[in-house]
């Protein structure tokens, strides 16, 4: 059965064109690039002329920003880290509700760690108080870490806004955003729009790159003292032989995304236009998440009414379709997403949600299969639903009463 590869916010398929700017240096070339003998010299110069490539691609930033890392997780952990570590006197931040667990649990820590962490909230459409954010900073904030877009519904936030606020407020406060949705999805002008950014952290596998690479952007002159002591690697900023082939990759990854980002997007907006279009027509008690904010054009995010997201997934598996839910089986039950949570979504959908991430690679084909097997599957799992009266086909009078519920109702005693 062919696959239907609709969970690119997850991961993606390598572009065959990273494939061949990698091979080289796992094949043929393999020395360290920071060995003395002239066979090196490759390696080491495929690295130079990829932090060079990524600095200009981001907005002509310069190539000494550019560290590269080996996953945006690490980026992330750097960022947040390394500014705790050279700014001892201030221990207050400002990050949102609906960060990736890679900010979300790092500032959960520092929290437990005796930090002060605000968690602006967001609204039922995943956008950002923009009022509790300006609220929040106060004189002594070290860092604010904000997403640029949504992994789990694509919701934008305004980082060029909010980084320009932020420095107006205290030019010291250090302005991290975690943009690895956003590189090759939306233009990034360091040098531009995003002036006022810090630091910036991103992922190679999310735009056709192989996974093991990240790069963080440092604005010279922030202050970040490294996270992974040990060897002289990037300009002493991070230890660790540096993985040339994938570095040569996450570049070549970037210019293949700037090169088609016009045609790209128009591909991608109208499919994902089209599929929304399709299943909110054909499906009852059905919500787009995020759907009246700034979004990222290959994310679309559903809710269901009165199913189970993971039942979703296990049917559209059968059908060779692959996507995402909003929940995440954690110690046995299932929990909802905290995106979906701070968005307020009701009870009977939070559970019911399902994220399909387009890419590039999409076809036409594939979205008309989803288009046609899903309202199916939604309509046998309710079928099977207490919630739904398969009689009159429509949810149950107890269960219209939940639709407005953000929490779960208490069973009777
Ligand atoms: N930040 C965001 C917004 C993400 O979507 C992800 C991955 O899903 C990460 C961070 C972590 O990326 P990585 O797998 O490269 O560590």
């Amino acid at each position: 059965m062919a696959v239907i590869y609709l969970d690119n916010n997850a991961t993606t398929q390598v572009a065959p064109e990273v494939v061949e700017a990698i091979t080289p240096f796992l094949v043929g070339e393999y020395f360290n690039p920071s060995s003395m003998y002239e066979a090196a010299r490759g390696p080491a110069d495929a690295v130079v002329a990829a932090r060079k490539t990524v600095a200009r691609l981001l907005g002509q930033a310069r190539p000494s920003e550019i560290l590269f890392t080996s996953c945006a997780t690490e980026s992330n952990n750097t960022a947040v880290f390394g500014t705790i570590a050279a700014n001892p006197e201030r221990r207050h931040i400002v990050t949102t509700a609906v960060e990736h667990p890679a900010i979300f649990e790092v500032s959960k820590d520092l929290e437990r760690r005796g930090f002060e962490v605000d968690f602006i909230p967001v609204d039922t459409q995943g956008r950002l108080d923009i009022g509790e954010f300006v609220r929040a900073l106060r004189p002594d904030t070290l860092l604010v870490s904000v997403m640029h877009a949504n992994n789990e519904t694509g919701v934008i936030f305004p980082v060029d806004e909010l980084s320009r606020i932020t420095k107006e407020t205290d030019p010291s406060i250090v302005f991290h955003t975690d943009a690895t949705q956003s590189v090759g999805k939306l233009p990034i002008d360091l040098r531009g729009s995003f002036k006022h950014v810090d630091l910036l952290s991103f992922s190679g596998h999310k735009l056709h790159a192989p996974k093991g690479i990240g790069a963080l952007y440092i604005h010279r002159g922030t202050r970040c003292r490294p996270f992974l002591l040990g060897g002289h690697q990037e300009d002493g900023r991070r230890g660790g032989t540096e993985n040339v082939a994938f570095i040569a990759g996450i570049a070549r990854a970037l210019e293949l995304a700037t090169e088609s980002h016009d045609e790209d997007v128009a591909r991608i907006t109208a499919l994902r236009n089209r599929l929304q279009e399709e299943l909110v027509a054909r499906i009852p008690y059905l919500e787009v998440n995020g759907g009246d904010a700034p979004r990222l054009d290959n994310t679309l995010n559903i809710a269901c009414h009165f199913i189970e997201g993971e039942g979703i997934l296990f049917q559209l598996s059968e059908h060779g379709i692959c996507a995402s839910s909003g929940s995440a089986c954690t110690s046995g039950s299932l929990e909802p997403s905290h995106v979906l949570r701070a968005m307020n979504v009701p009870f009977s959908a939070v559970h019911g949600s399902v994220r399909f991430s387009l890419s590039r690679y999409t076809l036409d084909a594939e979205i008309d299969t989803v288009i046609e097997v899903f309202p199916e599957i939604v309509a046998s799992l309710r079928r099977l639903s207490p919630y739904w009266d398969t009689g009159r086909d429509a949810p149950t009078p107890e269960a219209r009463e939940m639709l407005e519920q953000t929490e779960m109702p208490q069973s009777p005693a």
